[in-house]
């Protein structure tokens, strides 16, 4: 992988606000937003009956590093009111770094290449969308590879954001 990528999902309140304003906050932490997905619509993973989620992937550039970027990320997300208990909760925001360029984090706290990429689709189509043929340094599948050797069954649409 040659850059930054982070996840970027919401299911509660005004969910493509939520979008904007995470952006918003990234950018004033000084990650600078180079690339974006489209945002893909998908059924709430793990617990039936919430909302859809919206999720986005972004590619940001930045000096920081990833602990750094997780700092800021839960900063964002405390700011903009998740409440933080039930996993898979229904979520104002949830950010999660993907990727950082090459480099393999084995931490409790952190973790990267982020260890569900390859069982999410939600997650899979916006990165082939902006990173198809980047390779994961661990499997060394391609993006693209990733998604057509994924079984997960819940399909992501990419919506058109101009309806908001
Ligand atoms: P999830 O993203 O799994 O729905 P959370 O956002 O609450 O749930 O994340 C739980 C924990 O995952 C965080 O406290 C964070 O320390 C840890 N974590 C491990 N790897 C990553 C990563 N790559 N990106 C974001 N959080 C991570
Ligand atoms: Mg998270």
């Amino acid at each position: 992988m040659n850059g930054i990528y982070l996840l970027l999902g919401t299911n509660l309140g005004n969910r493509e606000r939520n979008l904007q304003i995470a952006k918003e906050h990234l950018t004033a932490h000084q990650l600078v937003i180079k690339k974006e997905s489209k945002v893909y619509e998908t059924a709430a993973w793990g617990i039936e009956d919430q909302p859809n989620f919206l999720n986005q992937v972004i590619e940001v550039d930045t000096s920081k590093n990833p602990e750094r970027i997780l700092i800021i990320i839960q900063i964002i997300e405390e700011s903009m009111g998740r409440i933080r208990n039930e996993k898979w909760a229904q979520r104002l925001i949830d950010i999660d770094i993907l990727y950082y360029n090459d480099l393999i984090v084995d931490e409790p706290r952190l973790k990267i290449p982020h260890p569900e990429i390859p069982n999410r689709r939600f997650t899979l189509m916006p990165l082939v969308e902006i990173a198809a043929d980047q390779v994961h340094p661990v499997s060394g599948k391609t993006q693209s590879a990733l998604l057509n050797d994924c079984a997960d069954q819940l399909e992501a649409k990419a919506v058109n954001t101009d309806q908001y």
